[in-house]
């Protein structure tokens, strides 16, 4: 088991990516604390998911709540595994279209939200001379996407987070890397489209894959798990495409 006794806490753990570590996670023995803005998700992921998994509502905007449930988990089971994940996206959209609140939404979630995590995560980390954070950046923070640059522009902070936090917090021994997922089936690209819309999209999108399909919340989450355990012990500040090969055709 790759992650015996260890204790892994999850933002976004009600879907997609987030339920999908929460699984691959305790399959290797951990712990899990599943957090979710939507209780009921995270309620839903404990529920199903086999292992030690516990459910617990959190908004990652709120830097309190987040610092309690980060303590709360570190006092009941320990603390060795933040992954940052929960995030939101906007439907395609020309820069001058995008709102003001829809801006500051996604920079209060996709960025503050990712600081927050690692705000309340690592000085707990350092101090115990061990950990592993991992932040859900994006394709799209690494390279230019048309019509989603406020997503974009989030996701590209949280890339160059992760490499300063890294380089910061690398001497008392904690890791710190992010995982930039292609295209993958969860709820999300799939929100606001029919069945229909959105199959015909997913089959139009799968064929600029090299390796000829969207990926799937496990090809995410396994390389969240690598991250996550002793294997990747001399990784750090890395931004790791998960992206069926999109980035280099
Ligand atoms: P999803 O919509 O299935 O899951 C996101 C989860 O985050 C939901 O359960 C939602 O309730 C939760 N969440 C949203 N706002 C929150 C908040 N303020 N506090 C706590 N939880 C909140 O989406 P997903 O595809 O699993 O996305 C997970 C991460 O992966 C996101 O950061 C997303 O940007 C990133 N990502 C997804 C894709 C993709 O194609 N699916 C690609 C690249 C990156």
């Amino acid at each position: 088991m790759r992650l015996q006794d260890k204790t892994a806490f999850v933002t976004g753990g009600g879907s997609g990516i987030g339920r999908a570590a929460t699984e691959r996670f305790a399959a290797e023995g951990a712990t899990v604390v599943a957090a979710d803005v939507d209780y009921e998700a995270a309620v839903e992921t404990a529920e199903t998911v086999d292992g030690d998994v516990f459910a617990h509502e959190l908004d990652v905007r709120d830097f309190e709540a987040f610092d309690d449930a980060i303590g709360a988990t570190a006092d009941d089971h320990g603390l060795d595994i933040v992954l940052n994940n929960a995030g939101i996206m906007h439907d395609p959209t020309p820069m001058e279209d995008l709102g003001r609140d829809a801006l500051d939404r996604l920079i209060d979630i996709n960025v503050k939200g990712v600081w927050n995590g690692c705000a309340a995560a690592l000085p707990r980390l350092k101090s115990q001379g061990s950990g592993s954070v991992i932040n859900t950046a994006s394709l799209a923070g690494v390279i230019g996407s048309p019509r989603l640059s406020a997503y974009s522009m989030t996701k590209g902070a949280v890339v160059n987070v992760t490499r300063s936090l890294a380089a910061e917090v690398g001497s008392d021994g904690v890791r710190v890397n992010a995982v930039c997922p292609g295209v993958t089936e969860t709820p999300m690209p799939k929100s606001g489209r029919s069945d229909e819309e959105w199959e015909e999209m997913a089959s139009r999108m799968a064929a600029e894959y090299p390796l000829g399909r969207l990926g799937r919340p496990e090809d995410v989450a396994n390389a969240m798990l690598f991250l996550a355990s002793d294997e990747a012990a001399w990784v750090t500040g890395q931004a790791l495409v998960v992206d069926g090969g999109f980035s280099c055709a």
